[in-house]
């Protein structure tokens, strides 16, 4: 009875990361939803990129703050815009493999997330060569299935979140700075989208929150290793 309560557990752990409000960053899972040192930090981290008229502002913004930040690219638009693709590494920010076509990944087999991933990161190789082997691999919709331990395989961590803002459906800058203030916690990972749409408004709030959370003490910081 006892594993078959596990196994129920587990089950609502992994349901729970499937929803759009938060992954849980279980840690049998091996998902990674902390920053690299903990304490006040936070680690920003942007999907469903690289999108042409956001990622570029974005990019600016991130700058101008001296933030680094992590990237979870989208294969498709990795092919139609691998400049925007080595504008990121030139920056020096962090990629992250987020599949070719954007799919829900929950009921595939590991043979088939592994030929998407490699597929991905082969885009993203072809785009910069140069750039760092890819650490990170983020499912898309937080449905992650089997592709944790897929991903393991070729060499990512599995990649969740503590906060997310819902800035897929814009409800404008003021309430997104809003819910970022109010949602953050000490080590976060936190998502936020740079494509595949208009994302002006993510764009504006994270220029905003990033001087506010330092003049409270904030550091911005990378997702963990572990
Ligand atoms: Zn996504």
């Amino acid at each position: 009875m006892r594993w078959r309560a596990v196994v129920l557990t587990t089950g609502l752990v992994l349901g729970l990361a499937a929803g759009p409000a938060q992954a849980s960053g279980a840690d049998e899972t091996g998902i990674i939803d902390s920053t690299r040192h903990g304490g006040r930090t936070v680690a920003l981290t942007f999907d469903d990129g690289p999108n042409p008229e956001d990622t570029p502002r974005l990019l600016r913004v991130l700058r101008k703050h001296h933030v680094k930040a992590t990237f979870c690219l989208w294969g498709d638009f990795v092919e139609q815009h691998p400049g925007i693709v080595r504008s990121i590494v030139a920056h020096g920010h962090v990629l992250c493999n987020h599949t070719m076509h954007h799919e829900d990944l929950g009921t595939w087999t590991p043979e088939r997330i592994e030929a998407d991933l490699r597929q991905t990161s082969a885009a993203i190789r072809r785009a910069v060569p140069w750039a760092p082997p890819i650490r990170y691999f983020r499912a898309p919709y937080g449905s992650w299935g089997q592709s944790p331990a897929v991903a393991a395989k070729l060499g990512m961590r599995s990649l969740g979140w503590r906060l997310t803002i819902s800035d897929w459906e814009p409800p404008g800058t003021d309430e997104l700075v809003r819910r970022l203030r109010e949602g953050v916690t000490p080590g976060a990972v936190v998502l936020l989208h740079d494509g595949p749409d208009d994302r002006a408004q993510t764009v504006e709030a994270v220029d905003r929150i990033i001087p506010e959370l330092r003049a409270g003490g904030w550091r911005f910081d990378l997702p963990a290793r572990r």
